[in-house]
């Protein structure tokens, strides 16, 4: 059914143990393309029996893992990311086609996905443990850095290639084995790491890839034993459920969970780049990305100027299929995400609002959505409590610096923001009056493999990416030599 260039390179299978298999039951779960609205293929609905049986082999193939020098670890990620980087077309149509976003961003995804390859294989050459000065004379201290075990990797559907690489990475670079639970929208970029990752060489039951609904492969990875640690992308509410789940075995966790980011542009900023930035922060992945900004808050002496320039650039945008030349805003990724944006916007029109961007014609299909600029957001609206997850740029007025620092700071969540000024006191005091995991002065654009990416408040525990990323799969012991 698929029509994608290079069949090879994914399967509709699920991984356990080195083998692509179908569920015990014969059982499958469509897949679609948000463009087409239409099945391209299916995957395995499995369970608990096949999750245990991951989560065993997984358990195996970590008694030589661990053993590997890092060095050969080391070795097997860099040719991981390298085929990666040489299938980046491939795998980014296999992205577009289940998931929707536009194919250079998609391109971009796979790229960024690498780049986390690649620094942990770096990484794991410099998983270094220390030294303790001993209080009494007759002991050494030293701490080893082991590995955790297995982990449990549950991902979400807008990024399904990064969010991947992001947590499996480290873990492999640690010494852990995985077993995957990719999200059921989008299995197949998942798939197609897989086969990357037996073409690199990594061994059998190292990598594990279990398919289908969630409930019951959640529930056994929260609930087995074996399983050391979770690590988990997506919405707040499974987060949380998670977390419950995970204490019974006192399970590790990190958490990326939601956000709800404002983006607050101050009289003195440089308007044109607070536009290039709230274009890429808003309109990535037509909106669809837990780091979006959520709330843009203007200061009047700029609003109306600001608002303009953004109108000009929003109705420029094309919407349409992820594969079409020129396409900025894909599909959204189902229905659901359809009736939230309505939902979202109807009620900030019912509380005063405006769309200021022009009517435009969507292509056919129920999952497009136009790219809008709102004026007159106001904190009672429900955009401004829940991400709005889509292409709706809602413009809040705001006088003083405190009073958009209390807006900014009035949620729940607390995962990226961004503020634009040419002030270097204000960007000082900005910047540290932020309660968020992350803060882009004069950027829209707060990811990289280089820099911890992680929320507080309810947007989660744990960072990814940097040298912080590593440490989330590892342990540490404390080793005691006495009578010396
Ligand atoms: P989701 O929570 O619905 O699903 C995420 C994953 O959890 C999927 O694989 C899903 O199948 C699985 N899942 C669902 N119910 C489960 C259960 N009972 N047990 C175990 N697993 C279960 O989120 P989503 O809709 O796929 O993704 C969007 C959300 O993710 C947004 O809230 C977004 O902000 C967040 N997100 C956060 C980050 C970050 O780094 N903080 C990055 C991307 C997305």
């Amino acid at each position: 059914m698929l029509n994608l260039k290079d069949k090879q390179l994914f399967r509709e299978m699920g991984l356990i143990d080195g083998a692509w298999i179908a569920a015990a039951s014969g059982a499958t779960v469509d897949v679609h393309d948000p463009a087409k609205q239409a099945a391209i293929g299916t995957v395995p609905d499995m369970g608990s029996a096949e999750t245990r049986n991951a989560i065993t082999a997984a358990e195996r193939a970590q008694r030589s893992w661990k053993r590997k020098t890092n060095a050969e670890r080391a070795a097997l990620l860099e040719t991981w990311h390298d085929l990666m980087l040489e299938n980046v077309d491939d795998l980014a149509l296999i992205l577009t086609t289940e998931q929707g976003k536009p194919l250079d961003e998609a391109r971009g995804e796979i790229r960024y996905g690498a780049s986390f390859v690649k620094w942990f294989a770096e990484e794991a050459r410099r998983i270094n443990g220390h030294t303790i000065p001993s209080p009494t004379p007759d002991r050494r201290i030293i701490v080893l850095k082991e590995p955790v075990g297995v982990c449990g990797i549950i991902t979400p559907w807008n990024f399904p290639n990064a969010m991947i690489t992001r947590k499996v990475a480290p873990a492999l670079a640690a010494g852990c084995t995985v077993v995957i639970k990719p999200s059921e929208f989008t299995p197949y970029s998942a798939l197609a790491l897989g086969v990357l990752a037996e073409r690199a060489g990594i061994p059998a039951g190292v990598i594990n890839i279990v398919t289908g609904m969630p409930a019951e492969i959640g529930n056994e990875i929260m609930r087995n034993e074996t399983v050391r640690k979770i690590s988990f992308t997506g919405s707040t509410r499974v987060g949380s459920l998670l977390m419950r789940g995970a204490a019974d075995s006192i399970k590790r966790l990190s958490l990326e969970l939601g956000g709800n980011a404002p983006f607050i542009v101050f009289d003195d900023a440089d308007l044109d780049l607070a536009v290039e930035g709230a274009l890429a922060s808003k309109f990535r992945n037509g909106g669809q990305t837990c780091v979006c900004a959520n709330r843009l808050l203007v200061q009047s002496g700029v609003y109306d100027a600001f608002a303009a320039k953004l109108k000009a650039k929003v109705d420029a945008m094309k919407v349409g299929p992820g594969t079409e030349a020129g396409v900025s805003i894909g599909p959204m990724i189902n229905q659901a995400a359809i009736e939230k944006i309505d939902r979202h916007v109807r009620d900030a029109l019912a509380k005063g609002a405006k769309i200021i961007t022009s009517a435009r014609q969507l292509p056919d299909g129920r999952q497009y959505t136009a790219p809008i600029v709102l004026t007159g957001a106001t904190t009672e609206m429900e955009l401004a409590g829940e991400e709005t997850f889509g292409p709706v740029a809602p413009l809040f007025r705001f006088e003083t610096e405190d009073e958009a620092i209390a807006i900014a700071n009035g949620t729940p969540f607390g995962l990226a923001s961004y503020f634009y000024t040419d002030n270097l006191k204000r960007a000082w005091r900005v910047g540290e009056a932020l309660e968020f995991g992350m803060v882009g002065l004069n950027t829209g654009s707060v990811s990289m493999e280089v820099a911890p990416f992680g929320g507080i408040k309810q947007s989660g525990i744990g960072r990814e990416g940097a040298q912080a990323g590593i440490e989330e799969y590892l342990e540490m012991k404390s080793f005691h030599m006495g009578g010396l």
